[in-house]
């Protein structure tokens, strides 16, 4: 029988979890349909439970709903309990697994894709908002010599610092703080490049050979992989892997068979 997935989200049109999962269950020829679900705003339970009813099988959720999946969980895998959100959901009799798989496809992508080793590495990570959280346990699992996060709103970065300090080297902090410092790996996980802007970094943080990684993507190169460029970095990454390969966890997740995530990738570059 043809096992149903979705993606729920508020808005959705613009998600391409539909194409990346019928991408993965062809190269795997998993029998699966996969649709996109608009969640009515205040009425996350309501839509989750009518999919289940149809044998919905697992979600993947998106904005605004992922603090709504995290407390609808039955059972939280603990890179989900840390990151304080669910992307992943799935449904076995009457549990449901909540699974937050945002960081897993960031280690992937940067390690297993780009081939780019975090231990050892001085990272900078800019935004302390919820892609932030969500990679922090997994990017200090790789053995980093330092995480320094920097945001805008100075509090958000302490307390996340603070809250995942018992886990390794994590401090946190405001940009000017950065000034004279060198990084092997900035990741941007601030929104800003979705307004076509750069967090205010001071010149010179990229160490020599250095990796910037920017979680956004679009059709061309983000507004802060420019500045990154102009600045002197080694290598450039938009956040494209990273939306497949977390995509590629959740399908492991639901199928326990893993994607080859490079053709998945090419063909979203190719439109
Ligand atoms: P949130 O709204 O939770 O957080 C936004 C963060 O961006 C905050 O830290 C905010 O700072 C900061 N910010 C916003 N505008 C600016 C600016 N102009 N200058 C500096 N900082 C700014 O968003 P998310 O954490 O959910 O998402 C962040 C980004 O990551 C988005 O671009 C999203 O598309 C991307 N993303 C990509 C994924 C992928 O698979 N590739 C997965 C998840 C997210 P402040 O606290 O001061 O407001």
């Amino acid at each position: 029988m043809t096992d149903l997935y979705a993606v729920i989200g508020n808005p959705i049109a613009q998600s391409k979890s539909p194409r990346i999962h019928a991408a993965f269950a062809r190269q795997l020829r998993q029998d699966l349909r996969y649709e996109a679900i608009l969640g009515p705003l205040g009425g996350f339970q309501g839509a989750v439970e009518g999919f289940c009813a149809q044998g919905g099988r697992g979600l993947n959720v998106t904005v605004p709903f992922k603090l709504d999946a995290f407390a609808l969980a039955t059972e939280r895998t603990e890179r989900a309990e840390q990151a304080g959100a669910v992307n992943t959901l799935k449904f076995e009799g009457a549990g449901v697994v909540g699974d937050n798989t945002d960081g897993a496809g960031l280690i992937a992508d940067v390690r297993g894709r780009l081939d780019v080793m975090l231990q050892g590495t001085r990272i900078l990570l800019m935004g302390a908002g919820g892609a932030a959280r969500g990679v922090l346990l997994p990017l200090l699992r790789e053995g980093p010599v330092s995480i320094t996060i920097a945001n805008r709103t100075v509090d958000r970065a302490t307390a996340l610092a603070r809250r995942f300090h018992p886990f390794g080297p994590v401090e946190g902090g405001d940009y000017a703080r950065l000034a004279g410092r060198r990084f092997d790996v900035v990741i941007n996980a601030t929104s800003a490049s979705l307004y076509g802007e750069v967090p205010p970094v001071p010149s010179g943080i990229f160490a020599p050979g250095a990796l910037a990684y920017d979680m956004a993507y679009g059709s061309g190169p983000t507004a802060f992989l420019g500045f990154a460029r102009d600045q002197g970095a080694g290598r450039l990454a938009d956040g494209l892997g990273m939306l497949v390969a977390q995509a590629a966890e959740s399908f492991f997740l639901w199928r326990g068979v893993r994607p080859d995530i490079e053709p998945v990738i090419a063909m979203l570059r190719a439109g």
